[in-house]
């Protein structure tokens, strides 16, 4: 019994399934949950004192790498003075101050503590503004786990097969509407009726794996919106700072109504936040008729954590950084599997994935082809060579600029390894 297990079954006992997000239990890829008590540059240590080298990164917020020195000394001066005032603070206005300078067309932003509050927020806000209540959401794109939206999501809610979920009254999907990812068609025969107030997805997805809107699908996006007055939201909870310098709105050269995002912006600390155009925005309470609050929104210790990860990450251009290991990780993988049909891989910026299947999926209906078991397989393997993947197929992985070329060696020769193991 190693102390990893013992901890799963004493926190099984007092917390739902031993974890507070499902994805953590490893359902989708069998075996015991690893637990872990340090994280620094690209490695977590488990409790049991062994050192694996990170592809989860946190789910994303770990661009620099865990622990960075000068966002733990900014976090540890913050302490000194406040954890919270439920009032307000400086510190907001920097952090809105640094994301509106950088980021264009985000022209105002409220932090909240999550992505999930993020996009519950700006579908309501779509909503006030418009004075419509469909909204459509793509199969695939995850935007947390708020009721409305936990519908045809990726990430954790396929990995258990949940199509929706329990406990979501029909009619709090009612307004939901599907479309399929990478198809224009099947979102304008949606916005024909005019009852649409927004659609919201990851322009690049992020939640079916790694799967990149493609250009003429996201322009088209923008041009549907306008014809048929919607707002666009682009949910960059994920990949805004990973798939760009900036935003995979600036990738794409498209500019959303809305933006939301979390994850790099809170540096490792809970934080959301949504924004964007100034009209918009003015609708939200205090100002406007749109209600949204949030008791630790704007929190100072997360505000601190989250300004100097992006000033270090714009500073430092981590991004110049992220996207070259990228780019090497993805020459060296693509070298390995050139002429297989088992496997492909795909690669932007500082995220990745590795899926089972001949060819690159466009949708969430082709990642749905994967050999999921091998998949399971090959995280079992990557564990036993202290590689923690991502553990599901679903799931995206991720970078920092503390990994190095050797860490990729010992991925790609672990994958070579499998890859002539497991026939
Ligand atoms: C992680 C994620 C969310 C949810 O964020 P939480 O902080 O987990 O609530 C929303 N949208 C996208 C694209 C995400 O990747």
């Amino acid at each position: 019994m190693s102390l990893s297990n013992d901890f799963y079954s004493k926190a099984k006992e007092l917390i739902p399934g031993g974890v507070d997000s499902p994805v953590r239990a490893f359902g989708a890829v069998g075996g015991d949950p690893l637990f872990f008590q340090k994280a620094q540059g690209a490695y977590l240590t488990s409790v049991e004192g062994e050192d694996y080298l990170d592809f989860v990164m946190s789910w994303g917020p770990a661009v620099l790498g865990h622990a960075p020195q000068e966002v733990v000394d900014a976090v540890k001066k913050q302490a000194e003075s406040a954890f919270s005032f439920g009032m307000s603070c400086p510190l907001e206005y920097d952090l809105a101050k640094l994301m509106t300078d950088t980021i264009d067309g985000l022209e105002m932003v409220r932090f909240v503590s999550s992505g999930t509050e993020a996009t519950m927020s700006a579908i309501r806000l779509a909503r006030g503004f418009t004075g419509k209540d469909q909204f459509i959401k793509f199969e695939g794109c995850y935007h947390g786990h708020s009721d409305g939206l936990l519908v045809k999501a990726g990430s954790g809610v396929s990995t258990f097969g949940t199509a929706s979920s329990a406990g979501v009254p029909e009619g709090y999907t009612a307004t939901t509407r599907t479309a399929i990812y990478n198809d224009l068609e099947s979102v304008e025969s949606i916005l024909r009726d005019g009852e649409t107030s927004a659609i919201i997805l990851e322009p690049v997805a992020g939640n079916m794996g790694l799967v990149p809107g493609e250009k003429d699908f996201i322009l088209g996006l923008r041009k549907l919106c306008d014809q048929y007055g919607a707002l666009l939201i682009f949910d960059e909870v994920m990949c805004a700072f990973r798939v760009h310098e900036k935003t995979a709105a600036e990738l794409y050269g498209v500019k959303p109504d809305l933006f939301c995002f979390g994850k790099v912006i809170g540096g490792g600390l809970p934080v959301g936040a949504f924004g964007g155009r100034k009209d918009v925005m003015e609708k939200l309470a205090p100002l406007g008729p749109v209600y949204q609050a949030g008791t630790l929104s704007g929190n100072p210790l997360a505000m601190a954590a989250g300004i100097k990860n992006l000033e270090v990450f714009l500073r430092d251009k981590v991004w110049e950084k992220t996207n070259d290991l990228g780019k090497s990780l993805n020459d060296k993988v693509q070298k390995l599997i050139a002429g297989r049909s088992d496997v492909c891989f795909t690669q932007l910026g500082s995220m990745f994935t590795l899926f089972f299947k001949e060819t690159l999926p466009k949708n969430m209906d082709e990642v749905g082809d994967c050999d999921f078991d091998r998949f399971g397989r090959f995280f079992q393997f990557c564990l036993k060579n202290k590689i923690l993947l991502p553990p599901s197929q679903y799931e995206a992985n991720f970078l920092s600029c503390a990994h190095t070329d050797k860490d990729f060696d010992h991925y790609v020769s672990t994958l070579e390894q499998f890859l002539k193991e497991d026939q």
